[in-house]
C-alpha cells in the first residue's frame, strides 16, 4: 500500500527587534501542487528524495515563506496553523510529515519558540506515532520540547547557504528509513552557551569550515545516524538562543547523549577562533577603501541593516555617506526601503528631477532631515525576477534615483537585493558601476561571484555584527562573549527518546 507524506511548513527567520512585523501582504503562502512546483529553499531536497521512492506518495499541503523580518502577526500565524490543521485532518490520515521548518520563527504575543509552537500544534492532529522530519537552517534553534516531535532531523552545514538541497535530500533519505522500520531514531542535543551572529560562523573559514564539514565522518565515527551543529540566531535576547550540537542516533540514547556532548565540548572550544574573518571596516574607512580600490566591482555589506537577517532596510545611514564623499561618483546603494520616497518618485515619473529627504522614513534608528536633490532615472510598479534568482520582490514599486553618480534604489516593501538579476530588473548592470552597497553581512553566492572584492561595513541597525552593543535580559547567562566564562561551559543538554 502507499505510504503518504504529508508536506506542510512554514520558514520565517525572525528578527525580534525589526519594526516591522510580517503578516499576509509580505508572506508566499503556497498550497498543495504550488508546493511542489516551486520547490522551495530547505523543501525540495525532501521532495526529491521522496519522489523517487516507490510505493511513497508525497501529499503537498500548505507552506509559508517570507523574506527575514519582525516576527508573524499573531492574527496571520494564526489563521494560517488552523488551516493547515484542518488540512491534516481532512487530507489524512498519513504515514509521516515532512515538516517544512527553518528553527527561528517568532510570533508576536506567542512568548515561546515558534517551530516548537507549530510541531505540537501538528501533532495534535496527527497524534505521536508518526515520524516527522525537519531540515533546518543553520541559523535555527531548537528546544527539548521541539526534538520530542521532530523525530529525524538534518541542518544546512554551509554559510553562506549552498547546501540546502544536500540537507533536505538527507532529511528525505532519513524520513524513509525510519518509514521502513529500518532505524528508531533517538535525538540528543547539548546547547552551548555561545552567541554567535551568522558572519562570525562562516564555513569558508576556520574552525567554522572543519567543524562542519566533518560532521559526516564524525557520525560515522561516533556510530550514530546523524550530526549537526546549529548557529542559531543570537540577535534575539530568548532563553533557547545559542549554539546547539545535535546527534541522532540508532536506538541507542547514551550513545547519543555522549556524542552529542563531545561535539558540544568541540564547538565550544572552538569559541575563540570564531568571529569575523572577511574584511572589514567602520562605515567611512570601509567607504574610502571602497572608492580607491583597484578591484571593481566592490560590493559594501550594509550589515547592520542586514535584511537577509531580519533587519529593517530602512537605513539611509550608507546612502547618506555616499552622497557626502567627493571620491564617491560611482556608486549603487541597493535596497532601501522607502515606501513614501518610493510613491513620491512615482508620481513625479521618470526623468524627473526630485527633492527627497533622506532618513524621513527610518524607523529602526532616529529620523534624519538630509534634504537632497536627484533625478528619478527609472521607476516602477513591479519588479520582476526570475524563479530561482532568489527573494521574489514582483509586485513591489521602486525607484532608482541618481544622486550625482551615486544612485539609490528605494523600495515600497522590505528586499533583498541578492542576485544580479535584481539588479538587472530595474536597469542596472551588476558590474558596470566602482561599488554596489547592499544589505547584507556576507553575501549571497550570486553576488559573491560576480564581486570582484568584498567589504563588510561594520553599521548600525538591528543586525548588528557587536551582540555586545546589544542588552540582553532574557538569555542564559553566562554566554560567551558577552561574560568572562572559564573552561567548561554551562550547558544544557537534553535528549528525545
Ligand atoms: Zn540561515
Amino acid at each position: 500500500m502507499t505510504k503518504r507524506v504529508a508536506l506542510v511548513g512554514v520558514i520565517h527567520e525572525a528578527m525580534l527587534s525589526c519594526p516591522f512585523p510580517t503578516g499576509a501582504e509580505t508572506t508566499t503562502v503556497l498550497r498543495g501542487e504550488e508546493i511542489i512546483a516551486q520547490r522551495p529553499f530547505l523543501v525540495r531536497g525532501m521532495i526529491d528524495r521522496l519522489a523517487e521512492e516507490d510505493g511513497v506518495e508525497t501529499v503537498p499541503l500548505i507552506f509559508a515563506k517570507t523574506w527575514p523580518g519582525g516576527g508573524f502577526e499573531r492574527s496571520f500565524y494564526d489563521a494560517f496553523v488552523a488551516e493547515a490543521q484542518q488540512l491534516l485532518r481532512d487530507q489524512g490520515p498519513f504515514d509521516a510529515v515532512a515538516l517544512a521548518n527553518h528553527g527561528a520563527m517568532e510570533v508576536e504575543g506567542l512568548n515561546e519558540h515558534g517551530d516548537t509552537h507549530f510541531a505540537r500544534l501538528m501533532r495534535e492532529v496527527t497524534g505521536d506515532e508518526i515520524p516527522y522530519a525537519t531540515a533546518f537552517d543553520h541559523h535555527g534553534q531548537v528546544t527539548p520540547e521541539l526534538l520530542e516531535h521532530v523525530t529525524v532531523f538534518t541542518a544546512l552545514r554551509e554559510a553562506p547557504h549552498r547546501d540546502d538541497h544536500d540537507a533536505s535530500y538527507r532529511a528525505g533519505e532519513l524520513l524513509l528509513r525510519c518509514m521502513a522500520g529500518e532505524i528508531t531514531p533517538v535525538r540528543a542535543s547539548v546547547r552551548v552557551p555561545l552567541l554567535m551572529p551568522g558572519e562570525w560562523v562562516m564555513t569558508d573559514y576556520e574552525p567554522a569550515h572543519g567543524l562542519f564539514s566533518g560532521l559526516a565522518a564524525r557520525a560515522r565515527a561516533e556510530g550514530v545516524l546523524n550530526a549537526e551543529v546549529l548557529v542559531g540566531f543570537a540577535w534575539n535576547d530568548n532563553p533557547w538562543v545559542g549554539m546547539q550540537a545535535m546527534i541522532l542516533a540508532d536506538c541507542n540514547p547514551a550513545a547519543a547523549q555522549a556524542a552529542a556532548a563531545r561535539l558540544a565540548q568541540d564547538i565550544w572550544d572552538a569559541r575563540v577562533g570564531f568571529g569575523l574573518q572577511m574584511e572589514t571596516a567602520e562605515l567611512d574607512e570601509g567607504l574610502a577603501c571602497a572608492a580607491a580600490s583597484v578591484d571593481s566591482p566592490v560590493y559594501v555589506s550594509d550589515s547592520g541593516d542586514n535584511t537577509s537577517a531580519g533587519a529593517g532596510g530602512d537605513l539611509t545611514t550608507v546612502l547618506q555617506a555616499c552622497i557626502a564623499r567627493p571620491d564617491i561618483t560611482d556608486a549603487v546603494v541597493a535596497g532601501i526601503f522607502a515606501p513614501a520616497t518610493v510613491a513620491q518618485c512615482l508620481q513625479a515619473g521618470q526623468g524627473a528631477e526630485v527633492t527627497l529627504t533622506l532618513g524621513a522614513e527610518h524607523r529602526t534608528l532616529p529620523v534624519t532631515d538630509t534634504v537632497v536633490r536627484g533625478r528619478v532615472i527609472a521607476c516602477a510598479a513591479t519588479l520582476d525576477v526570475p524563479l530561482g534568482s532568489g527573494f521574489s520582490a514582483g509586485g513591489i514599486d521602486w525607484a532608482v534615483v541618481d544622486f550625482g553618480g551615486v544612485l539609490a534604489k528605494f523600495h515600497a516593501d522590505r528586499v533583498g537585493i541578492s542576485s544580479p538579476q535584481h539588479f538587472e530588473a530595474m536597469g542596472i548592470h551588476p558590474t558596470d558601476y566602482a561599488i554596489y552597497v547592499v544589505k547584507f553581512g556576507y553575501l549571497m553566492p550570486q553576488l559573491e561571484q560576480i564581486a570582484a572584492r568584498h567589504i563588510v561595513l561594520l553599521t548600525e541597525g538591528c543586525a548588528n555584527l557587536d551582540l555586545r552593543q546589544q542588552e540582553f535580559s532574557r538569555v542564559a547567562r553566562p554566554a560567551f562573549p558577552l561574560d568572562p566564562v572559564g573552561d567548561t561551559p554551562e550547558t544544557v543538554a537534553f535528549s528525545a527518546p
